[in-house]
């Protein structure tokens, strides 16, 4: 397959696969589901692959596009360019509070650009408050990573982090065919639904995210040794976790309970 689609060239440095097939398409715009009158948000509209189905049933889209030719081409866009309000720049720089009325909470979607997605779902992860849900095509790997249940081997720190504060569901797997350029990879479509009243509350989710980045820096230690300096054994055993337990079978409670004694410790 050619690596120009629609007349532009693809850019590997800004992940640019873009989307053709149909059928795959609106499957994707089905599960979105969007409608009149939501706060949606797209980041990476690239081609207006998802974004022209998109914007036929409803009457505005926020979109973030890094690439300047393509932002050019959605500006100028006969029939999208009244419903798109375009900004360009680097979605991991974006401040998502922008985009927010009060009154209606973000409905944010993606095809996103693979080198960037973990990141970029760790800045997203600031903002569940004001998010109403997300749909993200992400490699299908990084969607096993994020609906990965404790004891799996793909259960990690990402998975902590985004169930505390998401409900994760698998909705459509896509094939590299539907793409042009075809990624190497399997890809698929995750809903993440942030909770209002997570069932694992935590006081301050930056010292999870601490806390986890170095609980699963060595997989194959135990949580006693990563944790070392952090938590000591007596520590664990008085919130009820097992010293010499492998990070990846710890629940995301667990993990919770850890980042609150952490918290309340430096209060
Ligand atoms: N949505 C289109 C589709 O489905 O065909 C394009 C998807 S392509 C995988 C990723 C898109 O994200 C590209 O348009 C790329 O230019 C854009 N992009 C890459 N990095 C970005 C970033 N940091 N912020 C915003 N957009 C980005």
């Amino acid at each position: 397959m050619s690596k120009t689609h629609l007349g532009h060239r693809a850019r590997k440095r800004f992940g640019q696969n873009f989307l053709h097939d149909q059928n795959i398409i609106e499957q994707i715009v089905d599960v979105i589901n969007p409608q009149h009158g939501e706060n949606l948000v797209e980041i990476g509209p690239g081609l207006a692959a998802l974004t022209e189905p998109v914007a036929d049933r409803t009457d505005h889209l926020n979109v973030i596009e890094i690439d300047r030719d393509l932002a050019d081409r959605l500006e100028s866009h006969p029939f999208l360019r009244e419903k798109l309000t375009v900004t360009r720049g680097d979605a991991m720089k974006i401040d998502f509070n922008e985009f927010v009325n009060p009154e209606q909470p973000m409905r944010v979607f993606g095809n996103l650009p693979y080198n960037i997605s973990t990141p970029l779902i760790f800045h997203l992860l600031q903002y569940t408050d004001r998010i109403k849900d997300m749909h993200f095509m992400l490699q299908k790997e990084v969607v096993d990573r994020l609906a990965a249940e404790p004891g799996s081997k793909t259960y990690g720190r990402i998975s902590v982090a985004v169930q505390q504060a998401c409900r994760v569901t698998a909705v459509v797997n896509v094939p590299p065919g539907a793409f042009n350029p075809p990624p190497k990879v399997e890809s698929a479509v995750v809903r993440l639904e942030p909770y209002s009243e997570s069932p694992t509350p935590v006081k301050d989710r930056q010292q999870l995210h601490a806390l986890c980045l170095q609980a699963f820096n060595q997989r194959r230690k135990t949580i006693r040794n990563n944790l070392k300096g952090l938590l000591n054994e007596a520590q664990l055993n008085q919130l009820g976790i097992d010293p010499g337990a492998r990070p990846e079978t710890l629940s995301v409670a667990d993990y919770c309970a850890m980042a609150n004694y952490l918290t309340d410790q430096k209060n």
